[in-house]
């Protein structure tokens, strides 16, 4: 983030300096949203079926998918990229659950780009493989599934120091 406010030098800021801080935090973030490793090029699995065609993605596709993901290396932008590319439907159970009325299923579904505009289906294990992310990674910044992430974190705000 760019910011217009200009800082005074620090010798006339009566404020102590904080400049080694934010060096040394944005270097951390920056870090954890590096990817440590180039895109595993090989799939977990040869999926090619109707819920899950992984193998429609050549290994131009999937440089091109990782690259995309790690083009800013801070959470939000990479929360809101995986968000774009998720699709969550709640399908409604047939038999009643415990005599307590239908639950609520969700299924998530989980895409690629194939080129510029085709999104293929793929599943969870090929995604991540992909973006070269942990398996936790998913549930974690899925709570709110289908809406923008949003920094809502408590505490000091670090992070707008430091993004
Ligand atoms: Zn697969």
């Amino acid at each position: 983030m760019d910011s217009l406010i200009k800082e005074t030098t620090p010798q006339l800021s009566r404020k102590r300096t904080k400049q080694k801080e934010d060096w040394k935090c944005n270097k951390l973030k920056k870090e954890r949203y590096t990817p440590k490793e180039p895109p595993n090029l090989r799939l977990p699995y040869d999926h090619y079926t109707k819920a899950y065609r992984c193998t429609s993605l050549n290994h131009t596709d999937i440089i091109a998918f990782n690259k995309a993901f790690y083009k800013k290396t801070y959470k939000i932008y990479q929360d809101n990229f995986i968000i774009n590319y998720t699709k969550v439907t709640t399908t409604q159970r047939h038999r009643p659950v415990n005599h307590r009325g239908n639950k609520k299923q969700m299924a998530v579904t989980y895409y690629a780009r194939r080129g510029h505009n085709v999104l293929i289906p793929i599943c969870k294990r090929t995604l991540l493989s992909i973006l070269a992310l942990k398996k936790g990674v998913l549930n974690r910044n899925f709570k709110p599934m289908g809406e923008i992430a949003q920094e809502n974190r408590g505490g000091r705000r670090k992070t707008q120091i430091c993004t």
